[in-house]
């Protein structure tokens, strides 16, 4: 980012603000001591969840956030961590250039971090993502670890 009065590519960060379509950063450039503020646009190549009855929803970041949040409730993950995960998954559709996951797929991929990241978390979320209706299905998804 070079300072828009003087070149230099030599400043500093003051302030950052994550917009849905963009970050916002205040910059102070080193060499001539002026503020500016730049746009850093992220891409985001749109893609839909192809429901269990055939049915597509456009994906929101929101829903996905939210079920992961649901699952980690009170668990030593933090909300940077969930936003990590968002993105990440998130990338990795766009990277393969996929315009459509199924919502099983999408669910697989959240569970396959979870187990990793905390075992608590990874059962809530199955239980819900695969419809647990009694321990049974508990004691098989445990069995499957
Ligand atoms: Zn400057």
């Amino acid at each position: 980012m070079k300072c828009i009065y003087c070149g230099s590519e030599d400043n500093k960060v003051l302030d950052s603000r994550n917009s849905d379509e963009s970050i916002r950063r205040r910059r102070e450039c080193n060499s001539c001591g002026r503020r500016f503020t730049t746009y850093e646009y992220v891409e985001k190549i749109p893609f839909s969840i192809v429901k269990r009855d055939g049915s597509r929803q456009s994906y929101d970041a929101k829903k996905l956030k939210n079920s992961i949040v649901l699952a980690t409730a009170k668990r030593p993950i933090s909300e940077e961590q969930i936003d990590a995960i968002v993105s990440d998954i998130e990338k990795n559709i766009q990277n393969k250039m996929m315009q459509e996951i199924k919502a099983s797929s999408l669910g697989e991929v959240v569970l396959k971090i979870l187990k990793d990241l905390d075992i608590v978390a990874a059962v809530r979320y199955a239980s819900v993502f695969k419809n647990f209706q009694n321990a049974e299905d508990y004691r098989n998804f445990l069995n499957s670890l």
